[in-house]
């Protein structure tokens, strides 16, 4: 009987403090909010968390302070069956944290205090070697250190595991190693274009853009584009999924969704094109609801939602 394949996710954990104001602060002036929530947050964390909803065989790599908030990252993770055994915890460190001001006409101010998420560093995940070993699926983002990102690729691909990279937040630019160890590259659209230039967000013209990535050695690509879904793009050429149409209250945690769920069926051994279809449900149902991880559904309710829309 074919087992689900292992998930490795290596990122970013972070408290997020919500805010709600009227309107963000002015310089030296102190004001008083409307609502206040706290919620589990950071991109590796909320896919960690998503893949396991989703049902994946799930571990995470990652550093925490040795803080309440720490503690509560980790249990938030544990509920999601989430593996959290190997996570580091730093003494006299503060746990990554982010303080989100949302004004009434829902722009947004944000200040990221990334605190022991910089302790995800290359010594720790070269002490973590034996997890990427029992992995096949690797999954990574950019909220941690760059250099880490770039270790764990080269080690991920050198030992000839499936290597995921949302590249979020963008840099300007990735090393040309880094590209070649890719089996996924999946940005989003402006993501996309911070790293290619790529000047529009037609479909044509993004695939077009794709062809240096491709040279570099990174075996697809699949740009994700909101409501339009995403487009998959290798050597043999692209293809755009378009997800299912629902109400969008919330997009918060979609891409986040969205590489989790490809991770989940890529370790189920579905081809990449299922997987496409799968993520681009998971994630229209995420952005159905509101909250971050509030809104990432399970198994069960994605093959549900996609009975009802068959
Ligand atoms: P994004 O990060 O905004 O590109 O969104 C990631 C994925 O979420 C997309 O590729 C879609 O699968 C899904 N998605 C985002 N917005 C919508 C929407 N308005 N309707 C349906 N699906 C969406």
């Amino acid at each position: 009987m074919f087992s689900l394949k292992k998930i490795l996710v290596v990122g970013s954990a972070n408290v997020d403090f919500v805010i709600g104001v009227q309107q963000a602060p002015e310089l030296g002036e102190t004001i008083l909010c409307r609502s206040f929530r706290k919620t589990c947050g950071g991109k590796g964390a909320n896919q960690a968390y998503a893949c396991g909803r989703l049902g994946g065989d799930t571990a995470f790599l990652n550093a925490v302070g040795d803080d309440p908030l720490g503690g509560e990252l980790v249990r938030n993770l544990q509920q999601a069956n989430v593996d959290t055994r190997a996570i580091r915890t730093v003494d006299g460190v503060s746990t990554g944290m982010a303080v989100v001001c949302v004004d009434e006409k829902g722009n947004n101010s944000i200040i990221v205090v990334p605190g022991a998420n910089n302790l995800c560093d290359v010594d720790y995940l070269r002490r973590n070697r034996a997890r990427f070993e029992e992995s096949d699926i690797v999954l990574l983002q950019m909220e941690i250190p760059f250099e880490s990102v770039c270790y764990a690729v080269e080690l991920a691909s050198g030992l000839h595991k499936t290597v995921i990279l949302n590249p979020a937040p963008a840099p300007d630019s990735l090393p040309d190693e880094v590209y070649a160890g890719l089996d996924y590259l999946t940005p989003n659209e402006s993501e996309f274009k911070r790293l290619t230039g790529c000047p529009t967000d037609e479909v044509e013209e993004l695939a077009v853009h794709c062809k240096p990535l491709l040279e570099k050695g990174t075996r697809n690509i699949i740009i994700t584009l909101g409501s339009r879904g995403a487009l998959h793009v290798n050597r043999e050429g692209h293809t755009l999924y378009r997800p299912p149409e629902v109400q969008a209250v919330d997009t918060t945690a979609a891409g986040d969704t969205f590489n989790a769920a490809l991770a989940r069926e890529l370790a189920d051994g579905r081809s990449t094109g299922e997987a496409i279809v799968f993520a681009n449900m998971a994630s229209a149902l995420a952005v159905s609801r509101v909250g971050a991880q509030d809104s990432i559904p399970s198994y069960e309710e994605v093959l549900d939602f996609k009975k009802r829309m068959e």
